[in-house]
Parts: C-alpha cells; structure tokens; sequence
C-alpha cells in the first residue's frame, strides 16, 4: 500500500495534474481543466442559430452548410491560457477534453449534432514539425468520442509547392504555400456529412481554403466547428 502512494507521489512529481486555465491542482475526477474553470467557460451558444456570427464571415465566400465555436475568447484570460497550452506547452490533453465537451454540446443541438467524418484542419508541415503534432487532431479527437464521427487526419492535406514545381513569381508561390490543399483519398467524401475542425477562426481563410476542395466531392455537406473565436 506504501509503495502504491509512492509510486503515484512520484508520478505527479514529474506529470503535476493541474489546471490548464489556473493552474491549481485538479481533484480526483477531473481532466485537464479543473470544475469551477469549466463551469466559467464563455459559451457562445450558436450552435443552432442560422446565420450567426461566424457563419456570416463565409458569406459570398464558400459554401457552408453550417458553422459554430464552442468558446469566446477575449484577448487575454482563461480561454487564451487554455489554447496556449494547447499549442505552445504541449498540452495535448486539454485539446481533447475541450474537443469532448465542444462535441457533447453538439450532440445535443438540433442541426449539427450528426456527422460522418471529423476532419481538422491539417497543419502547415513545417508547424508540423517543429510542434511535433497538430492540436486540431486533439480537438477532433475529444470531439469524436462524445459527438460520433470517425476521426479522420490523414486525408486533408497541405500541399506545398517546391520552387522547381512552379514558375510563379515569389510573392505568388508564398500565397500558394498557405492556401492550397489537397485530398489523397477524394471518393471516400462523396455523400458524406463532413465536420472540419479548427482552433481559432479569425480571417476564415484557412477555411475557405479547405472548403474549395471539399466542396468539389459529389454530394459532400460541409460544416464547420472552431474551438475558439476572437471576440
Ligand atoms: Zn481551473
């Protein structure tokens, strides 16, 4: 029995189980995020209300059937620790338990609650690299296990362009490099009810970027689901 409490003494010595948002040790039952930060998340609550506020950036843009964030996120405060952690601590765990909670509230909607396949955006390869994992997939995967939906990462692509692969002037080859996505199994969309994943939204036009190609599959309904969005 001693050597058990040791052990986990030891344990949470190396891998302290603390809040992301304050930082304050966690109880016994909770993940990543303590109960009284979670309870404080600012919601947005638009899940179900057509034309809200992000659904209007994509107007006379893209095609989207519909269009959410889970959480506001002001310039500074809890959201904003939650996301760097996310993104710049390696804190992959508070990825998947935002995603868990984001997907539970749009399993309960009325119009965004069902989807074939949950797709994040993919990550510039070199972000890739250098972070060593992309925080959409930890978002997109909490969101699977509460919402439904199979994760799917490894479809979406970036492409990137080599400079002996085009003749394009150099400013037009560095607004290719961040816009331009592909698809390497392109048939498996068709018909499907696809979810993209994002972090932040702020410009749309990662998005829109991803949703040219998307769009182009037969039959494919598009919806998208930030985790957070600037207010
Ligand atoms: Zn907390």
């Amino acid at each position: 029995m001693k050597a058990a409490i040791y052990a986990s003494d030891f344990f949470s010595l190396f891998f302290p189980a603390y809040c992301a948002g304050c930082h304050r040790s966690l109880v016994k039952g909770e993940e990543s995020i303590c109960l009284y930060c979670q309870s404080r998340l600012p919601r947005t609550s638009m899940h179900d209300e057509s034309g809200n506020k992000l659904e209007r950036l994509f107007w006379g843009r893209t095609d989207i059937e519909a269009a959410t964030a889970f959480l506001k996120m002001p310039r500074e405060g809890t959201v904003h620790r939650l996301i760097h952690e996310l993104k710049y601590k390696e804190n992959k765990n508070v990825g998947i338990r935002l995603g868990k909670l984001f997907g539970t509230e749009l399993g309960a909607s009325k119009r965004m609650n069902q989807y074939d396949y949950i797709i994040p955006v993919p990550l510039h390869p070199k972000k890739l690299y250098m972070r060593g994992y992309n925080q959409c997939d930890c978002i997109g995967e909490g969101m699977a296990l509460t919402l439904g939906g199979e994760l799917m990462t490894n479809n979406l692509r970036r492409i990137v362009f080599t400079q002996s692969q085009t003749r394009k002037s150099r400013y037009d080859r560095w607004k290719n490099v961040e816009t331009i996505f592909g698809l390497s199994q392109p048939d498996m969309l068709e018909g499907k009810r696809i979810l993209l994943i994002d972090d932040v939204i702020t410009t749309g036009s990662t998005i829109e970027a991803c949703s040219l190609v998307l769009n182009q599959i037969k039959g494919l309904k598009l919806s998208v689901a930030s985790l957070a969005m600037p207010v």
